[in-house]
């Protein structure tokens, strides 16, 4: 029986979609791809290089370099998900932080930067069986995908989730700057020029507001099912 589908997961930060999507991936066998982790990676990237910081962009630096940013998942048996890698360092940690999500919407907007990171996406999704989430999957990357969800949530659930995480592994942040982070980068990702977040007419919208991860992925799992049955 072929099961092999692609899946796009778009919507608002901190919705929850990597949780979903891992899930997906582990039950039906199909790779996930974290389209996120690789903008933050870029971002760490200038950050780095100094192209990026509180009162500078040097923008026309990065994209001149772009060529020597090179990206990689590599699967981690121990945590049952693919890391990032930059430049051949596991950088993981790092662009989880409150620093790279802070610039991660302004490095987003360069033209040059989606086009090389939506050229790798979609050879990573050559081969059907993939579920991936990010902004514009199921508008740009994969606008033929065979099932596209669009995930909201509220601002105070979605910053109460990324405040917990960060706080749990040990950041030193609070809630106020997580929300206002969350928030911000919602409005640069939704009204920026190039392939801004929103959702595709063929999109089917989930508000996790109120719903825990059980019910949500019983659901996905059933649309899954749906399509798959379809396509045999
Ligand atoms: O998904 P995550 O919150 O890690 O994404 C970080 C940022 O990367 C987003 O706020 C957005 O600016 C950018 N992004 C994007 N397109 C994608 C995935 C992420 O513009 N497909």
């Amino acid at each position: 029986m072929n099961n092999k589908i692609t899946i796009a997961i778009d919507g608002f930060s901190s919705t929850g979609k990597s949780t979903i999507a891992k899930l997906i991936a582990k039950k039906y066998n199909f790779i996930y791809v974290d389209t996120g982790a690789m903008y933050r990676a870029v971002t760490l990237f200038a950050i780095e290089n100094n192209f990026i910081g509180s009162d500078f962009f040097d923008s026309e630096s990065l994209v001149s370099n772009l060529k020597n940013i090179s990206l990689k998942f590599i699967f981690n048996e121990e945590l049952g998900f693919a890391e990032m890698y930059l430049n051949g360092v596991n950088v993981e940690q790092e662009i989880r932080s409150l620093k790279v999500s802070q610039f991660v919407s302004k490095i987003a907007e360069i033209s040059e930067v989606r086009k090389k990171l939506v050229l790798e996406q979609q050879k990573m999704g050559e081969n059907d069986g993939v579920v991936m989430d990010g902004r514009d999957i199921g508008t740009v990357v994969f606008p033929n995908a065979d099932l596209k969800l669009f995930m909201t949530a509220s601002a105070d659930k979605r910053a109460t989730r990324r405040y917990k995480e960060l706080i749990d592994r040990g950041d030193d942040v609070s809630f106020k700057d997580i929300l206002f982070n969350v928030q911000e980068r919602d409005r640069i990702d939704s009204t920026r020029k190039d392939s801004p977040l929103v959702m595709a007419e063929d999109a089917i919208e989930f508000d996790n507001s109120d719903m825990g991860i059980n019910e949500q992925f019983e659901r996905v799992c059933s649309l899954i099912d749906q399509k798959i049955a379809q396509i045999q």
